[in-house]
């Protein structure tokens, strides 16, 4: 897929805040609205292309990530430069029929009962990227999370309002929040303009939060990282996401877990692989060397004669855990021949004298090998 450039779809410079993102957007999606261009299917396409660059600029997230990567970075659901939540929390170019979309631009609600007013809007959703060695991924772990957030104001308990002034109805929309308009053969239905989708008057808003019911704050959240995460797992702590407003729920909060890299073993499925090089003498006469798995236990493998580099060894349930499971994967050891460096003149020589007494059947593989060349030329 071609790379798009969203900030010119949406007719904005790159360093565009979000208000001059926004405005452009209502505009255009206005313009080209396929209720105002039946049967265009130019404007139709530009319609879905507006909204496509719209859900990615309007997200700093996405956005941070689109500059980063480009339009590419959102194509497909997943195993792209940005990756999304299992549950689709965050997909990308995905904007769902036209209502949902001019309920994320006006806090509307058209061509649909209900409205949906500011009262009703839960939190976001939140990301947090946690790294962990292969080791607590092993045993599983507890992370301490520090982030900033929109939490529920304590002075109104969410409310939004000072407790010595109760709210009245809203005597333009009665309460429902939404008016009706009729436009041609179009009912719209939108937010009330007096009381802001509320359905009613507030004359106090709450001074710490100035009516929103949240506000900014640090958070701490101990999260337990439990045995047998995988590399990409997330894990969804609900309510811990930004706080809706005026007391409506709260989004969560989407762990997503990464495994660093280990100094000896490699994660492979459930399997863990690493690669031990022993000593020729042990190569062609055999014998025992001790392994180490993760956990730090000791394995006594046994290495029969004649081993060769590459060979692999593998030592049952000696790998990382199942999640919520006794099976575990296996130790795959993989063995390299160390070909011996800095020999003493005497070490040279009965080497030699070894060379001189061995024969073809001493190495097959080799004599294998000079036969193809030899055919092949
Ligand atoms: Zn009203
Ligand atoms: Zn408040």
């Amino acid at each position: 897929m071609s790379n798009k450039d969203y900030y010119s779809i949406l007719g904005v410079s790159k360093n565009a805040s979000a208000d001059e993102i926004k405005k452009s957007y209502r505009k255009l999606v206005l313009k080209y609205h396929p209720d105002k261009n039946p049967g265009d299917k130019s404007a139709e396409e530009k319609f879905k292309e507006i909204n496509e660059a719209y859900d990615v600029l309007k997200d700093d997230q996405k956005r941070s990530a689109y500059d980063k990567y480009g339009s590419n970075a959102f194509n497909g659901n997943s195993g792209s430069g940005f990756s999304d939540f299992s549950n689709g929390g965050f997909s990308a170019g995905n904007f769902g029929d036209f209502s949902d979309i001019f309920e994320q631009m006006f806090g509307d609600s058209i061509f649909r009962g209900g409205s949906r007013s500011r009262q009703q809007q839960s939190g976001a959703d939140i990301r947090y990227d946690v790294a962990i060695t292969l080791r607590e991924a092993c045993t599983g772990t507890n992370k301490n999370l520090q982030y900033t957030t929109f939490v529920r104001c304590d002075l109104c308990s969410g409310k939004g309002y000072d407790n010595k002034y109760t709210p009245t109805i809203c005597p333009n929309c009665g309460g429902r929040g939404s008016v009706r308009t009729r436009n041609g053969f179009l009912t719209i239905e939108q937010t009330c303009q007096q009381c802001g989708g509320q359905g009613s008057i507030i004359s106090h808003p709450c001074r710490k939060c100035s009516g929103s019911g949240r506000v900014k704050d640090k958070k701490n959240l101990d999260v337990k990282i439990p045995a047998g995460i995988e590399p990409g797992n997330q894990i969804r702590i609900p309510n811990e996401g930004e706080a809706g407003f005026m007391g409506s729920p709260s989004g969560s909060l989407y762990v997503a877990v990464s495994i660093l890299p280990h100094d000896i073993f490699k994660l492979e499925g459930h399997d863990l692989k690493c690669t031990v090089y022993i000593t020729m003498a042990t190569a062609i006469l055999g014998g025992v060397i001790d392994v180490f798995d993760i956990d730090g236990r000791v394995h006594s493998i046994n290495i029969s004669h004649g081993t060769q580099t590459g060979n692999q060894i593998r030592i049952k349930s000696a790998g990382m855990p199942y999640y919520q499971s006794n099976r575990r994967g296996d130790l795959i050891v993989e063995i390299v021949v160390e070909t011996p460096v800095d020999l003493s003149i005497q070490q040279r020589q009965l080497i030699e004298e070894f060379a001189n007494k061995c024969t073809d059947k001493n190495n097959p593989k080799t004599k294998t090998t000079r036969d193809k060349f030899d055919k092949y030329i």
